[in-house]
């Protein structure tokens, strides 16, 4: 597949810039004009290839927006293996950037997307001034959600109607929570929860609190503080960002456009 055609660093003619997040799950561009206003987002599965993937984003915004060239940022997972270095920024920095110019009071934002979670504390100038992160352990990222789903037989964007605005157990007879710090014994937490007869909205609501335990530790390292805005594709999930509300104790508000955050700080850089 067709490696994405570098354009020079300064703006073009036309002024157009253009961010791309190169995620482990999803690849997201963001086009903005000379004004910098936001005038497309598109998002696409990011494959077995970044590369790839960027291209297919930025020939799809070109054609349909007539354009030939854009100053380009990519940041994401899969960014080295599409861009040059000096045309990659980290997905820390996007995040700070993207978020503040959405939510121009922010303090901290929580990404959290298919394989990784991110707290950072982003000062009155945008810049990151602490982070924690973790990468290393699916239990605390959409990951697990994915795999407690499909159990289930419930698709992703239909958790969180399913299990609703409170992820506290309502069920108290008998008091459970999962404790296995990995996906794979987590699982098998799960399948002995369903054993024991616990419907499927309390062993999913179990699911949400036991990803906020974990989220809300990387909160904790950070010294988070209110306003917390929360990104990435996960964020569309509201039983998730009451879970980590109750865990943090800190109101958890889903940014706009939250899964294009971190395309939109590249293309802000760009
Ligand atoms: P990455 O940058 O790591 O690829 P994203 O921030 O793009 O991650 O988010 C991808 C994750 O978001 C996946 O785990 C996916 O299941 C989850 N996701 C996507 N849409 C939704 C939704 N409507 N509700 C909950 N989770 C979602």
């Amino acid at each position: 597949m067709k490696r994405v055609t570098l354009q020079p660093q300064s703006a073009p003619a036309g002024g157009w810039k253009l961010g791309l997040d190169l995620g482990s799950t999803a690849a997201k561009a963001v086009l903005l004009n000379a004004e910098g206003t936001i005038c497309d987002m598109l998002l696409a599965p990011s494959g077995l290839s970044p590369a790839a993937a960027a291209a297919r984003l930025t020939e799809t915004l070109f054609s349909k927006h007539g354009i030939e060239q854009a100053a380009t940022v990519a940041t994401g997972y899969g960014r080295a293996l599409a861009m040059e270095k000096e045309r990659t920024i980290t997905e820390i920095s996007c995040h700070a950037k993207g978020v503040k110019k959405l939510h121009p009071d922010v303090k901290t934002v929580l990404d959290i997307g298919g394989q990784d979670a991110k707290a950072i504390r982003v000062g009155a100038d945008g810049v990151v001034e602490d982070f924690a992160m973790n990468d290393r352990c699916a239990a605390g990222t959409g990951c697990f959600l994915e795999v407690a789903a499909r159990k289930f037989d419930i698709a992703i964007h239909e958790l969180s109607d399913f299990c609703g605005n409170n992820p506290r157990q309502t069920d108290s007879e008998d008091q459970f929570e999962i404790s296995s710090t990995c996906v794979v014994f987590a699982e098998s937490e799960l399948i002995g929860l369903t054993a024991k007869g616990t419907s499927p909205i309390e062993s999913l609501k179990a699911v949400h609190r036991a990803i906020a335990r974990r989220v809300s530790l990387l909160l904790q390292q950070i010294k988070a503080c209110p306003p917390l805005y929360f990104t990435g594709g996960v964020a569309q999930n509201i039983t998730l960002a009451k879970a980590i509300e109750y865990a943090c104790g800190i109101p958890v508000t889903p940014a706009r456009h939250p899964q294009f955050a971190g395309a939109l700080g590249a293309a802000l850089f760009a």
